[in-house]
């Protein structure tokens, strides 16, 4: 008998699992539209030319070899990072209060800071917003905060409910820590108005929380990274700290390179230099040092004009493409007079659409039509095309009708 006899089947991750059900799935007609990976108008996987580019320069380079990076990662990787999500003149960067660490993409960086802060900071309780990406709960709690949630959603109006946001935040514990989505709110497409983010803002620096902000989706959802890091810069520019995690898997389209960084942002450039060497200690025994590949290619395309701006062509390709995916659904609706208004459809922002659908709805599409999505009615506009459109709008006026 197995010394393992007792251990017991753990259900399938909520997300992944969609991918799970779809791979078995025989029907040619299938479309899934559970986990947020961006696919070309013919469905396939994309990777950027300029990645490929970078990645040729890099193979021709015969100086290049594949020791260990530092604990902390590719120093130029970490530099070009910090300048991209806080903006190439920022005082913070100048002033030298930034620490910035190469992490395993966005979740290994909301990890490793989540780790930081369990060991290093006085109040350990994390709220975030509720809906959220799954795997936020599960990072912080076993990173050893507690985690609580504010309110962010309204299902009437199906966008933000500020007044409980502000309700929630401002009743929270004096220190207490906050996550946010810098844009494109996982899963409900539901951001702030920089007006709202100004009001955020406002009340997070008078009860003296500390913001975390988790950017997955610089530059992927209006088309613009200096746009899509507009609420982080409201925060840096008021001179308070702040915890930042990048993710390079959907804007550089680098999923499987695992490539990310974690930003501290102190009040002097003497924290952030002890910051850093504590962050070294969170590290080195999780997995000693990051991996090079990916960071190599960031790096190549960040610090080359050229190829920075080939990058922001292609990545302004995929968000337009997402939008006219957003634009084609609502229209494939209308034509087909499904009830109910679907107009958040083309209001929300970024690679989800949350629909709206409830689980027996959900349940009812991917049986009768083959589609595949989480349970909550997330779907992926990135997974969409303008082959699929009709066969998905046809599935949601069945299903609500
Ligand atoms: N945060 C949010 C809100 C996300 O949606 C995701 C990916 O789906 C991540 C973080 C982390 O992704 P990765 O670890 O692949 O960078």
């Amino acid at each position: 008998n197995s010394v393992f006899a007792n251990v017991v089947r753990a259900p399938e991750d909520p997300i992944l699992g969609v991918t799970v059900a779809y791979n078995k799935d025989p029907s040619p007609v299938k479309l899934n539209l559970g986990v947020g990976a961006y696919r070309t108008e013919e469905g396939k996987p994309l990777v950027l030319n300029v990645v490929r580019k970078a990645e040729q320069l890099l193979v021709n380079d015969r100086s290049r070899i594949k020791e260990y990076l530092p604990i902390v990662g590719l120093a130029d990787f970490n530099k070009l990072s910090a300048k991209l999500i806080l903006g190439a003149d920022s005082p913070a960067i100048r002033g030298n209060l930034v620490t910035t660490v190469q992490c395993l993409s966005g979740t290994g960086s909301l990890r490793v800071g989540g780790e930081f802060l369990a060991k290093h900071y006085h109040q350990r309780t994390i709220y975030i917003p509720n809906p959220t990406w799954g795997n936020h709960t599960k990072i912080f709690t076993l990173a050893g905060l507690t985690v609580k949630t504010y309110r962010y959603y309204d299902p009437v109006t199906r966008g933000l409910n500020l007044q409980g946001l502000l309700e929630d935040l401002g009743s929270a514990p004096s220190g207490a820590i906050v996550l946010l989505h810098a844009c494109a709110h996982n899963p409900t497409g539901v951001d702030p108005t920089l007006n709202q983010w100004e009001q955020i803002r406002q009340l997070i620096r008078s009860k003296n929380l500390l913001p975390f902000f988790d950017s997955a989706y610089q530059g992927f959802a209006s088309g613009s990274l200096d746009k899509d890091a507009e609420s982080v810069r409201m925060f840096v520019g008021d001179g308070g700290e702040c915890f930042i995690a990048q993710s390079y898997a959907k804007n550089m389209g680098l999923y499987g390179e695992r490539v990310g960084a974690l930003s501290i942002v102190c009040r002097n450039a003497d924290v952030a230099s002890r910051v850093e060497s504590q962050l070294k200690l969170v590290i080195r025994p999780m997995y000693s040092s990051p991996p090079i590949h990916g960071a190599s290619i960031v790096a190549a395309i960040l610090k080359d004009r050229n190829l920075y701006h080939e990058w922001t062509l292609e990545l302004k390709a995929m968000a337009d493409r997402i939008i006219t995916m957003r634009k084609k659904l609502f229209d494939a609706l209308s034509a087909r007079g499904t009830p109910g208004d679907w107009s958040h459809i083309v209001k929300q922002i970024g690679m989800f659409t949350f629909t709206g659908l409830n689980t027996k709805q959900v349940n009812f599409m991917t049986q009768q039509y083959h589609i595949y999505m989480t349970s909550d009615g997330r779907i992926s506009m990135a997974g969409l095309s303008s082959r699929t459109v009709p066969h998905l709008a046809d599935a949601i006026h069945a299903a609500v009708t």
